[in-house]
C-alpha cells in the first residue's frame, strides 16, 4: 500500500488540527464530532459547539483529540465554576449546563439498557421516569479524600488527581464539597510544612501522609478527619495501643488546631503501609473525639466510621431511597432482603414498613455499624449477615431450604422483595442465580453503573422477571456518573 493510500484509509494522524461540529456526548462526557464518517472524541467539548481540535491519538476510524479552541459555543456551554475543572479528574462536565447534564444522564441510562441489555428501545422508553435532579447542585458531597504528595520542587501539594493519573492538581477547596474541607486541608498542609512531615511517595513507598479523609454529617453538622498514613514501627511489630502513640511529629498541636473547627467530632489515623491504590488501611485508631460521626437519613440516625460506605450525597440519597421504597411497595408484612447493604441505610429505611428485613454486606465494620444502627433506632425486625452476597445468600438458601420443611414459614427463603445496591461491577452471577431461585415478588435494583445494570437486567429478565419502571437519579452533578433505581416483578 502506498504511503498516500495508507493515510487516506486511516483518516487523520497525530497533530492534525481539525474544525468539527460536536454532535454527540460520549459515556465519559467527552464531545463527539464526525468528519466524513471519521469520529473524533474531544474531552471538554460540549454538544452543539464548533471547535478546533488537535489529534492526539489516531486510529483507523476514530481519534482522540485535544480541544484547542471553541469557535462557536453551544447553547449548553457555560463557564465552569471551578478554575481547575479541565485538569481535575473529579468533574468531567462542568462546561455543560446542569439541565443538559440531566438530559445526558437520562439518555445514558436509557441507551445502556437498550444497547448493552438488548431490550427493545420503545419498551424501555415507556418505562423511563424522568431523572431526579438537584435544586442546588453544589456543595453536595459529604465526603472528600485528598491525596497528599510533592510537586517537582519538593513542596507539599494536596488536591485531587488529574483524570486517569496520579498527578495531584493542587486544590484545597472544591465547589462540590463542604466549606470545611479547605480549612482542614490548610491546617494539615501547614502543619506538615512546619514540622517537616513528609508526604507519601508512591514510587519509593517512603514518606508518611498518604491521604486525608474528611466526612461531614449534613444533618448533625459533625465532622470527621482521618489521616491515612504509611506508618511502620521500627521493630516491625504491629502497633496496638494506637491512641497513646504520636504518629506524626507534634501531633498534639495538629489535633488541637483541627479540633477547633466547628463541628469537629472525630480525628483518627488509618494505617496503610501497602503499595496499593486502595486509599484506606484497615487499621484505624481514633486519636481525638469519637470513633464515629452521626447523621440522620430518612428519619433514622446513623453512626458512620471511617471505613464504612456511606452515600456521599445525602440530599439525593433520600430521594433515591424514597423511590426504592416506593418500588418495594411495602405494606408492613413483607420480608425483604437488602444485598450490598453497607451500614444498613436502605435495610433500616425499609424495616419501618416491612415485616422482617435481612441485610448482607462484605465489610465487617459496616455490618457492626448496621447492627448498632438498628439498635439505636429501636428496630428489632432486622438481621445482618457479613460476607459476600454471592456466598452468604446461596449458603443461607441451601441450608434453610433443607431445614425449612415443616417448620419455617419460608418467608426468608421466598421473600416478597429483594433489593440490591452493588458496587460498579454489578451483581455476581451466582448472586443473581440465587435471587432467581428465591422467587421474590419484586426486585428493586439500585445501581451506580448503568452498563453493569443493563447486563444484570438481561439476566433477571431471562430468568423470569419483567422490567416495570426505571428512574435515574443525579447523585453526582458535574460528573458523568448517574444512579438508577429499577423495579422488576415476577412475570408469572
Ligand atoms: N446500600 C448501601 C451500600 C451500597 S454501596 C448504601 O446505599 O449505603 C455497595 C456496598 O456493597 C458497599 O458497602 C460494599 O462494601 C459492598 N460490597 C461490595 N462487594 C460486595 C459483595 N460481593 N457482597 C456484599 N457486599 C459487597
Amino acid at each position: 500500500m502506498s504511503r498516500k493510500k495508507e493515510i487516506e484509509t486511516s483518516g487523520y494522524k497525530k497533530d492534525d488540527v481539525l474544525t468539527v461540529d460536536i454532535t454527540d456526548i460520549g459515556n465519559d462526557g467527552e464531545g463527539i464530532g464526525k468528519i466524513n464518517g471519521y469520529t473524533l472524541f474531544i474531552k471538554d467539548a460540549v454538544i452543539g459547539d464548533k471547535v478546533r481540535a488537535k489529534v492526539m491519538k489516531a486510529k483507523k476510524n476514530y481519534a482522540y483529540a485535544h480541544l484547542e479552541e471553541v469557535i462557536s459555543p453551544s447553547e449548553y456551554r457555560i463557564s465552569p465554576k471551578c478554575p481547575v475543572a479541565r485538569q481535575c479528574g473529579g468533574c468531567q462536565i462542568q462546561s455543560m449546563s446542569y439541565e443538559r447534564q440531566l438530559e445526558f444522564k437520562q439518555s445514558k441510562v436509557r441507551n445502556n439498557i437498550v444497547r448493552l441489555g438488548g431490550f427493545d428501545a420503545e419498551f424501555i422508553d415507556g418505562l423511563m421516569q424522568p431523572i431526579i435532579g438537584m435544586e442546588e447542585p453544589w456543595e453536595y458531597r459529604n465526603k472528600a479524600q485528598f491525596p497528599v504528595g510533592c510537586n517537582k520542587e519538593g513542596n507539599i501539594v494536596t488536591g485531587f488527581y488529574a483524570g486517569r493519573s496520579h498527578n495531584i492538581i493542587p486544590m484545597t477547596s472544591c465547589y462540590i464539597g463542604t466549606k470545611e474541607n479547605e480549612t482542614v486541608m490548610e491546617i494539615v498542609k501547614t502543619h506538615m510544612e512546619k514540622n517537616h512531615v513528609r508526604p507519601y511517595d508512591e514510587s519509593t513507598g517512603k514518606g508518611l501522609v498518604r491521604h486525608v479523609l474528611i466526612r461531614k454529617g449534613f444533618t448533625s453538622g459533625e465532622i470527621m478527619v482521618c489521616l491515612v498514613i504509611n506508618y511502620r514501627t521500627g521493630s516491625g511489630k504491629k502497633q496496638t495501643s494506637g491512641a497513646s502513640v504520636e504518629y506524626i511529629t507534634n501531633q498534639k498541636e495538629l489535633v488541637e488546631r483541627l479540633s477547633e473547627i466547628k463541628g469537629m467530632s472525630s480525628i483518627s489515623v488509618s494505617i496503610n503501609t501497602e503499595k496499593t491504590n486502595v486509599i484506606m488501611g484497615l487499621e484505624v485508631h481514633t486519636i481525638w473525639g469519637k470513633d464515629t460521626i452521626s447523621d440522620t437519613l430518612c428519619g433514622l440516625k446513623f453512626e458512620i466510621s471511617p471505613l464504612s460506605f456511606y452515600q456521599v450525597n445525602p440530599v439525593q440519597t433520600r430521594k433515591l431511597y424514597e423511590q426504592a421504597i416506593e418500588y418495594a411497595a411495602l405494606t408492613g408484612k413483607e420480608t425483604v432482603w437488602d444485598l450490598y447493604c453497607g451500614i444498613g441505610t436502605i435495610t433500616l429505611s425499609m424495616a419501618k414498613t416491612a415485616g422482617r428485613v435481612y441485610g448482607i454486606e462484605v465489610i465487617p465494620e459496616a455490618i457492626e455499624d448496621a447492627k448498632r444502627n438498628a439498635e439505636r433506632n429501636g428496630i428489632s425486625n432486622a438481621e445482618f449477615y457479613c460476607g459476600k452476597a454471592e456466598e452468604v445468600l446461596p449458603e443461607f438458601y441451601e441450608k434453610k431450604r433443607k431445614t425449612a420443611v415443616g417448620g419455617d414459614d419460608g418467608s426468608s427463603l421466598n421473600p416478597d422483595v429483594i433489593v440490591v445496591d452493588p458496587p460498579r461491577k454489578g451483581c455476581d452471577q451466582v448472586c443473581l442465580e440465587t435471587m432467581l431461585k428465591m422467587q421474590p415478588e419484586r426486585i428493586v435494583y439500585v445501581s451506580c453503573d448503568s452498563a453493569t445494570l443493563a447486563r444484570d437486567l438481561r439476566i433477571l429478565s431471562d430468568g423470569g422477571y419483567s422490567l416495570k419502571a426505571i428512574r435515574p437519579c443525579d447523585m453526582f452533578p458535574w460528573t458523568v456518573h448517574v444512579e438508577t433505581a429499577v423495579l422488576l416483578t415476577k412475570t408469572n
